[in-house]
């Protein structure tokens, strides 16, 4: 089993005090492992799970040369032959479905529906549009097409004994789809992921419980059921676990015997006075960080071992308590490390230019994220604006938000007007 200090010694920089952004995701990135379970699914059941194995098409798609539109097919020998008008005989239909079983001679057209197979010996479609006669002729000027238009050739889409989709791709619904267009009624993904979650912390109410005088209502466990559902895990929702040793050490032992990952909020700020950080030294090979970044400075990263039959134990994620910190080192860490272990090898998410529509205070020397909302200006560039207070308790300023603009380690101060990097929440598919 590979061991935090083996993935660290590799690094001549490393300060766990002030850890860049980059460094900490590589460490994580090192240390966990894709599982290795695989199930074979249906097709509509593997929208959003990570492929197993390649998908090689074992047909060629299209199977035939088609007709891309509604026309007339003929062979592009007329249009060299044609003086400025071509005229041609129609001698029959072919149908999406029902081809046209004759062959066409010199002279002759075959009417053609879009995805009907294209009749013997004819290679070019002139669309319907461009046509003139009657039932039994077609014309056109020669000039409105040209040899092989409007014809999708057979393999086009696919080749048979092409690679359709490789292993680690997430499945979207194009690729459901495109399975669907190999007549593949299963694949093989990599099996769920199971990730355990709690809050820490006394001073947490959950929903349902009075709110006593200094406490507050427990959301980061809400907004962690709700990323982690996003990502397709399984979940296992272990409550908040109060900050006593025996209550601490039986939440880790069992969230480490029954899951692959361990998701924590609170406790691990520098001076924290209570037992979370030591239990999380005691039961596993854990380390605990000050990373160069803003919000989100503490996290706690490594691997707790359980007694029982689970040797390999859970991979964990100790976040800082702060409602925003939580969310920010989640997104930029921990989802990144789950989808390595969901055996996903996607690229993230990727960062696109837009404009600062107002001055950004920011030191060199650490990452921020900051909350904004990004929306085309009237010129048509996209323009991005905080919104408003960006403390890391400040909840509101994340469901506000549509961005991250994301502003690098070594980054000063940003002007109104300069171009910044946001991250955007939501994606099209
Ligand atoms: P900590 O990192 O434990 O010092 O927590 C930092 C701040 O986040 C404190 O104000 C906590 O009350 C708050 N906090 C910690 N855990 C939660 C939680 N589960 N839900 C909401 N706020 C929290
Ligand atoms: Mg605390």
């Amino acid at each position: 089993m590979t061991t935090l200090a083996s993935v660290v010694s590799c690094l001549s920089d490393y300060d766990p005090n002030a850890l860049p952004v980059a460094q900490a995701q590589a460490i994580m990135r090192d240390f966990v492992q894709p599982v290795s379970g695989v199930a074979r699914v249906p097709v509509r059941s593997a929208l959003d799970r990570v492929l197993a194995e390649d998908v090689l098409s074992s047909i060629d798609v299209p199977s035939h040369d088609n007709s891309a539109m509604d026309g007339f097919a003929f062979a592009s020998a007329e249009l060299a032959s044609a003086a400025g008008e071509v005229s041609l005989r129609v001698i029959g239909t072919a149908y999406a479905g029902v081809a046209f079983d004759g062959a066409p001679t010199a002279g002759e057209a075959v009417r053609v529906m879009t995805g009907a197979v294209m009749p013997a010996g004819c290679d070019t479609v002139i669309p319907q549009e461009f046509t003139q006669g009657d039932a039994n002729t077609v014309r056109f000027a020669r000039d409105a097409v040209r040899a092989g238009d409007n014809r999708r050739l057979r393999g086009e889409d696919l080749a048979r004994g092409s690679a359709a989709l490789s292993a680690g791709r997430t499945l979207r619904p194009a690729d459901i789809g495109l399975l669907a267009s190999l007549g593949i009624a299963e694949v093989s993904v990599r099996r769920k992921l199971r990730v355990a979650f709690f809050s820490t912390g006394d001073e947490l109410r959950s929903i349902g419980e009075p709110l006593d005088a200094g406490c507050v209502y427990d959301s980061n466990r809400y907004t962690l059921h709700a990323m982690l559902s996003r990502l397709g895990v399984e979940l296992l929702d272990m409550g908040v676990v109060r900050d006593d040793p025996a209550a601490l050490e039986t939440a880790f032992r069992t969230a480490a015997e029954n899951a692959d990952a361990i998701i924590t909020s609170g406790g691990v700020s520098v001076g924290e006075a209570d037992f979370t950080k030591q239990m999380m030294a005691k039961l596993g090979d854990v380390t605990f960080w000050k990373i160069a970044m803003r919000p989100g400075r503490p996290m706690a990263f490594g691997r707790i071992t359980s007694d029982g039959p689970n040797s390999q134990g859970a991979f964990l994620f100790g976040l800082p308590g702060n409602p925003v910190a939580v969310m920010v080192t989640f997104y930029h860490f921990v989802r990144g490390a789950l989808l390595r272990m969901m055996g996903a090898t996607d690229a993230g998410a990727p960062l696109v230019p837009a404009v600062s529509a107002t001055p950004i205070r920011k030191r060199p020397g650490r990452t921020e994220y900051q909350r904004a909302i990004a929306a085309l200006n009237d010129r048509g560039q996209l323009e991005v604006r905080l919104t408003g207070q960006q403390g890391s308790g400040v909840l509101r300023s994340m469901s506000e938000a549509n961005c991250f603009v994301v502003l690098a380690h070594e980054q000063g101060h940003v002007n109104a007007g300069d171009t910044v990097q946001v991250l955007l929440f939501d994606g099209l598919v």
